[in-house]
């Protein structure tokens, strides 16, 4: 299979309690992957696209896992860089009482943040069709941040699709800057991804509606807006759909947002309509919050067809 999606950011090995509390009190975790731009390229890859990581990973027990699930998803490692005395990072998740989590991140100077721009080959990202990342991408360091504008450079020169979420998170970077960087990504762009709380974050904007207008003025040829339960806002010229989301019992809505961003991928490499897509991507990440953890409740494509099926969608 020739190589369609790459995917560039940080991968971190999650530790999800098992049981609600404080995380002085779990005394069990279960293992799991996450980082937004390895959730979405495992998504990619069982809707069964080919895909590829940029990334860098540490000499350690946790990037040797890493290797191993990225390979057994039929990923393309040949860009994944282990560094030699770098360390991965890693995450724990708290259930709260009432359904809520909350993160604690271990990621500061971790071999991810240590990408840089000469890590990115131009050849590899020409080859591709979609080059994604993301915000947590540019805020983990500054080298990073240049080795993403950069391969974001090469995607624009060479008609690669340049998708990119917003994923703001303000305990990363202050918000001026977050605001600056970001903004030269979506100069160069060609699908937003944001969720709702994104914009409310970076621009003090509540209604979606008034979000994606501001989404569009960077000249995306699709901006889409996620609105969890409620599905998702999509944007394409002048027209803006919304398409409800599936009711499912919901576990855990870790992951959920990145899952959503490759499935929509696919279905705009299958040349589905948009319409279509986002119905699609509304399953997908509807079905990722069935389970525990980011990465084990993503579908494949067989399943999501089957649960498409079962609600009377084509
Ligand atoms: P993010 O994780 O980026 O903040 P959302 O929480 O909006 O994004 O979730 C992404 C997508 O996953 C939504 O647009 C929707 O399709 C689906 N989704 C998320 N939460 C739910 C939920 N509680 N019920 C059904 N679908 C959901």
């Amino acid at each position: 299979m020739t190589l369609e999606v790459i995917s560039i950011g940080e991968p971190m090995v999650e530790f999800c309690a098992t049981e609600t509390g404080k995380l002085r009190d779990v005394q069990l975790f279960k293992r799991g992957w996450g980082g937004d731009t390895s959730n979405f390229i495992i998504t990619v890859a069982r809707q069964g696209r080919k895909g590829g990581y940029i990334c860098r990973i540490g000499d350690d027990e946790f990037g040797e896992s890493f290797l191993e699930l990225w390979k057994s998803e039929g990923i393309d490692t040949s860009r994944v860089i282990i560094e030699k005395g770098g360390f991965t990072a890693v995450y724990f998740i708290s259930l709260m009482p009432g359904g809520g989590h909350d993160f604690v991140y271990y990621r500061k100077d971790s071999a991810a943040s240590h990408l840089s721009p000469s890590d990115i080959d131009e050849d590899y990202i020409r080859s591709a069709k979609v080059l994604h990342s993301s915000g947590i991408s540019l805020a983990i360091s500054r080298s990073c941040r240049e080795a993403v504008m950069k391969a974001a450079r090469i995607a624009k020169q060479a008609d690669v699709m340049f998708s990119f979420d917003l994923n703001v998170r303000t305990k990363l970077w202050p918000l001026d800057l977050a605001r600056k960087a970001i903004e030269e990504a979506l100069k160069l762009s060609d699908i937003i991804f944001a969720s709702a709380e994104d914009m409310r974050l970076l621009y003090g904007i509540e209604d979606p509606r008034e979000a994606i207008k501001v989404l569009m003025k960077f000249n995306p040829g699709i901006a889409v807006i996620k609105l969890g339960a409620k599905g998702c806002l999509v944007a394409s010229g002048k027209d803006v759909l919304h398409l409800e989301g599936f009711q499912v019992n919901v576990v855990d809505t870790t992951g959920a947002g990145d899952a959503f961003d490759g499935a929509f991928i696919v279905g705009l490499l299958e040349g589905w309509d948009l319409d279509r897509t986002a119905v699609y991507a509304n399953a997908v990440g509807a079905l990722t919050t069935t389970g525990l953890g980011a990465v084990e409740p993503i579908p494949k494509r067989k399943e999501v067809e089957e649960f498409l099926k079962e609600r009377n969608v084509s």
